[in-house]
């Protein structure tokens, strides 16, 4: 019986900000265009990392550019509507991004992608945005409304697979 259960999902309460402040971030490397990493480098507990107000580094290790963040640039959170959909630590454009006929999907990095991919495959969503208003700030609350539309399940879907194919390039 449990083969023909609805796949389900469960809301990780993720704040909106999750991916982007604890976790390796994929970008498009600015010096050759291959993918690189940002990296937290926090140095000793001192260093609070919920806030974000953590080290930065930039890392590719196809031309070996390494590049720290100044500790107290500013944080910028994109929410997309430039070309392309930037980090918030050094502004550089995310190596996972593509566009749909839609609008455009974005992920800082595998685990991101991945719990996209879960969130979008579910027919049955333990925690329904739409019905909880205090998860409306949350990681999944802020995604776009054509993102959970039952009708582009399918579009969504292959565009979540082009990007993540492009991990493997
Ligand atoms: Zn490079």
């Amino acid at each position: 019986m449990t083969r023909f259960s609805p796949a389900r999902f469960r809301d990780p309460g993720f704040g909106k900000h999750h991916f982007a402040v604890s976790g390796w971030i994929l970008v498009r490397c600015p010096r050759c265009a291959r993918q690189a990493q940002i990296a937290s480098a926090a140095r000793d507990a001192r260093d609070n990392v919920s806030s974000g107000d953590v080290p930065r580094r930039l890392v590719c290790r196809h031309c070996g550019l390494s590049r720290q963040r100044e500790k107290n640039a500013p944080v910028v959170f994109s929410w997309g509507g430039g070309p392309d959909m930037v980090d918030p630590y050094f502004r550089e454009p995310l190596w996972l991004q593509t566009n749909t006929r839609h609008g455009r999907l974005w992920a800082y990095n595998l685990e991101h992608l991945d719990l996209l991919r879960q969130y979008v495959q579910a027919t049955l969503r333990e925690h329904d945005p739409w019905y909880e208003p205090w998860r409306k700030m949350g990681l999944f609350g802020r995604l776009p409304g054509w993102i959970k539309q039952a009708k582009n399940r399918d579009e969504v879907l292959r565009g979540l697979d082009r990007m993540r194919s492009s991990l493997a390039a």
